[in-house]
């Protein structure tokens, strides 16, 4: 770490700051809620967003702000929990928290706390080496955060010079009044999480969601059953692999989606001029992206192709699973050549056991290439793959090809095409412990 490289970078940061404040005339009015100062801003969650949003209030003058989390201080956001992979997904040099400040880019400080020219030797950027630059951030910038707070209920109120306001409860039972409300709550803010019933069902130490913290050391030797084939599954599917589980994952649709349209959205027009939408169409294109099964990508899939004790079994939905002598048990449906079969077939094996006896090697599996050479390629080496193509899919395709063609933007590329999925949860495994 070169200490004296971040002291220099710090000293920069507050001076490009200041150098770009402006106006510097404090002009919000303190405003009062029972005879007690209100809150200009209230931020729930110090993840980026909320971190960036305060940056950016704070900016614009707006310093009577407060941010409260849930997490201890160091906790905060996805990077060094349930989000299980060595690199972030997104591209190294989209930045964001900066808010065009050149010393409060990710690659500044990287530099800085790595030694000159190490951002440029990166291909991805180490998923805990973002979580420190977020850390970093907030520290710089002197952003007011009370960890360990969470926001439980806001109900409206009215401030002393018969203003409005919101009245947010925490956790503590202190209600604080706040005449703006932002919930930066990151993805836990927008539903629960959720399992399938009969998932929820099974005895609490042999089901896990991906958004748990899970001791992946007690899946040494097991089987594993992954449901869900998108990136979180991939993720966890490779923590287990890499803890010496035997790991079968569960795709419900004869092919994998591998559109990522998240990475498609990521241009400058998209992301700077989505606000200036009306809501009918933000609503249509977001709902479009949630509604969409966000496919994994490359680098992930090769991850779990790593290892020779994964297999991705296609078209096995799991619609039932139980305990029976200490195993898990699961009813499928099987779907061939457009029929749906019923089965009934062992998931994961016993304690111990191999997963020939675990699970009905008779069915057809398939594993796809073990390069990812796209669906062309899977289509010719299994034949009976029957590949969706809805009015849907081939408008995004060609969206996606238009993209490509201009040559927008690297990363989603051609690995791109869409299936449809019920609203973005985070999948779930089901352990055989
Ligand atoms: C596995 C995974 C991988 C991802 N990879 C990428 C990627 O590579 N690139 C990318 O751009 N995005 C990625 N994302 C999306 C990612 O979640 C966001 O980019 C990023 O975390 C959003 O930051 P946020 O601040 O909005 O939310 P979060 O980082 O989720 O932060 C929300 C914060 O709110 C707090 N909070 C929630 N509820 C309350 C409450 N009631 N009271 C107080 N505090 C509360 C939480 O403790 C948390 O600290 C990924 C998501 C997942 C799940």
């Amino acid at each position: 770490m070169g200490s004296a490289d971040l002291l220099a970078l710090e000293a920069h940061v507050r001076r490009e700051v200041e150098m770009t404040a402006h106006p510097r005339t404090e002009w919000m009015l303190p405003r009062l809620h029972r005879g007690k100062p209100a809150l200009d801003a209230l931020i729930v969650g110090a993840g980026q967003s909320g971190l960036c949003i305060a940056f950016a209030l704070m900016r614009d003058r707006v310093g009577n702000i407060l941010l409260v989390d849930r997490a201890p201080e160091g906790r905060e956001g996805i990077w060094v929990g349930f989000a299980r992979m060595p690199t972030l997904r997104s591209p190294k040099d989209q930045t964001g928290p900066d808010l065009g400040i050149p010393s409060l880019t990710f690659e500044a400080w990287y530099d800085a706390a790595h030694g000159a020219g190490s951002f440029a030797g990166l291909n991805m950027i180490p998923t805990g080496a973002w979580h420190d630059y977020l850390q970093w951030y907030r520290r710089v910038l002197a952003l007011p955060v009370r960890n360990g707070v969470s926001a439980a209920a806001i109900a409206p109120g009215e401030l002393d010079d018969g203003g409005r306001c919101l009245l947010v409860t925490l956790s503590t039972g202190e209600v604080l009044a706040a005449r703006k409300l932002v919930l930066a709550t990151g993805q836990d803010g927008t539903g629960e999480w959720w399992m399938p019933d009969f998932v929820g069902a099974l005895p609490a130490d042999r089901r896990a969601h991906t958004c748990e913290a899970i001791d992946f050391e007690r899946l040494r030797g097991r089987t594993v059953a992954v449901l869900g084939a998108g990136a979180s599954a991939m993720d966890n599917a490779a923590v287990a692999l890499e803890h010496g589980a035997e790991v079968h994952l569960f795709c419900r649709r004869s092919e994998p989606s591998a559109v990522q349209r998240y990475r498609w959205l990521t241009f400058a027009g998209f992301m700077k001029h989505i606000g200036e939408m009306r809501d009918e169409w933000r609503w249509r294109v977001m709902g479009n992206i949630m509604r969409a099964r966000e496919g994994f990508p490359v680098d992930t899939y090769n991850r779990v192709l790593a290892f020779p004790n994964f297999t991705m079994q296609l078209a096995r939905p799991w619609t039932d699973a139980h305990m029976e002598g200490g195993r898990i048990r699961r009813a499928g449906v099987v779907r061939r050549q457009g029929r749906a079969v019923e089965r009934s077939l062992h998931a994961a094996a016993r304690r111990g056991g191999s997963a020939a006896r675990g699970l009905s090697l008779s069915r057809p599996r398939l594993r796809l290439p073990r390069t990812c050479a796209g669906r062309g390629a899977l289509a010719r080496r299994h034949p009976p793959v029957r590949h969706r193509c809805d009015a849907e899919l081939r408008a995004v395709r060609q969206q996606h090809q238009r993209h490509d063609d201009r040559g927008a933007q690297g990363g989603g590329g051609r690995y791109a095409w869409p299936v449809r999925r019920r609203p973005a949860t985070a999948l779930e495994i089901a352990a055989g412990l």
